[in-house]
């Protein structure tokens, strides 16, 4: 078992691995505090059945390396609960707290939400150690899937790379995969730089327009909980069928790996954005890239959720947060796509790059 956790070392982390067994609540849990040379680690805490140490460790590596590129002064980790997240809210609320108590003496480490927690979880650890990001607005929190902080993100990124895939964002035409919280407020703010939404889904299927959807009936659609297929059944089609659909801007905004190497060649795009995490494998990302697809990766392109974390743990506002995505994602986008042009490399790859740099320099000013 130990020899599994050193197998994970290299030279940026992990800082530490901690196993949390609480028997009087039926806790089980996995922390692991990547890097902490830029600060102290943000990172999610996620509660489902089949988690892993090695997810655990890869999800805050991914964190490591984004909130480095986002240019925080925060390092990575991640936690995971082995539990399910749909059992009662009073079984949820022990094993919250139970957690939160086991990892308070780790104060490099601070929770956020992830796939199972929610909000109230996090207040629950913010009362039992005082700390925790993605907060409700009662307690001082700036709530981000309300104001669309990712998807904001994601409209930012676009736009800055337009220049560099020759589009105009005008009349541009966007199709959304996953029309949750990070495709719909992508969508919002894409059309009001007057780009046409023409396909959007959800886990139900699709809808396509390609003389441009009606953005606002599907918004509300989604606000009262039905799909997006129910809007206009005579334009519903299988969810797969996005894929093909010739658009500027195709942003993935549900599961990973939904585009790989057996239909990435199908994609007609400019752009892809990724909202999701890892919604492309490695292989489809080379097919897009030698297609001449501009790829923006997601730990740049959908960095707005954590950037809005990291403002409202310093006491910040909501319009400071908006200001900070629009800011920070801007610069990023162009350095990356400035150096993947210089050295011909695809994005992702001077992204990585580009974020390990500036962990190891931290690292470095560190005793
Ligand atoms: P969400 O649950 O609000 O939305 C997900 C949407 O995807 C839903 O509409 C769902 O119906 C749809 N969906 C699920 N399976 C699908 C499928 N097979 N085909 C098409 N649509 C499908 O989730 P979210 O918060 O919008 O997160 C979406 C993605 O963005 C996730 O990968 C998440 O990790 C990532 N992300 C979210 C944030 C954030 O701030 N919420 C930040 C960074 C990254």
């Amino acid at each position: 078992m130990q020899d599994t956790v050193f197998e994970l070392c290299d030279e940026l982390g992990p800082d530490k691995v901690v196993h949390i067994y609480d028997p009087k609540v039926g806790l089980k849990a996995i922390l692991v505090v990547d890097n902490v040379a830029a600060g102290p680690s943000i990172g999610g805490t996620r509660m489902a059945q089949d988690v892993s140490l090695l997810e655990c460790f890869r999800l805050a590596r991914a964190m490591t390396l984004k909130n480095a590129a986002a240019g925080l002064a925060h390092g990575g980790g991640k936690s995971v609960i082995f539990a399910d997240p749909k059992q009662s809210q009073e079984n949820r609320e022990a094993l919250i707290r139970a957690f939160a108590r086991a990892v308070g003496q780790i104060s490099d480490y601070i929770p956020g939400p992830d796939m199972g927690t929610d909000e109230t979880c996090m207040a629950w650890v913010k009362d039992e150690i005082g700390r925790a990001v993605g907060l409700p607005r009662e307690v001082g929190g700036i709530p981000l899937d309300e104001i669309g902080a990712t998807g904001y993100g994601v409209s930012v990124a676009v736009q800055v790379a337009k220049e560099y895939a020759g589009i105009d964002l005008n009349d541009a035409r966007i199709v959304i995969q996953g029309f949750g919280s990070v495709g719909q407020h992508a969508a919002r703010f894409l059309a009001e730089q007057g780009a046409v939404v023409i396909g959007v889904s959800d886990s139900r299927g699709a809808v396509i327009d390609e003389q441009g959807l009606d953005l606002d009936a599907l918004l509300q659609a989604k606000a009262a909980g039905h799909s997006v297929t129910e809007v206009d059944a005579a334009k519903a089609v299988d969810g797969d069928a996005l894929i093909d659909l010739e658009c500027e801007v195709w942003v993935p905004a549900a599961r990973p790996d939904v585009i790989r190497e057996d239909n990435a060649q199908r994609m007609n795009t400019k752009i892809v954005a990724q909202g999701a995490n890892i919604p492309a494998t490695e292989a489809a990302e080379k097919i897009l890239h030698d297609k001449g697809i501009l790829v923006l990766p997601d730990f740049i392109a959908n960095a707005g959720g954590v950037i809005c974390g990291a403002v409202e743990y310093h006491g910040g506002s909501q319009r400071q947060a908006m200001e900070t995505i629009a800011e920070k994602i801007r610069f990023n986008t162009e350095l990356v796509l400035e150096r993947a042009r210089s050295e011909a490399c695809p994005p992702r790859q001077s992204a990585v790059a580009i974020a390990t740099e500036r962990v190891v320099t931290a690292m470095r000013m560190r005793r």
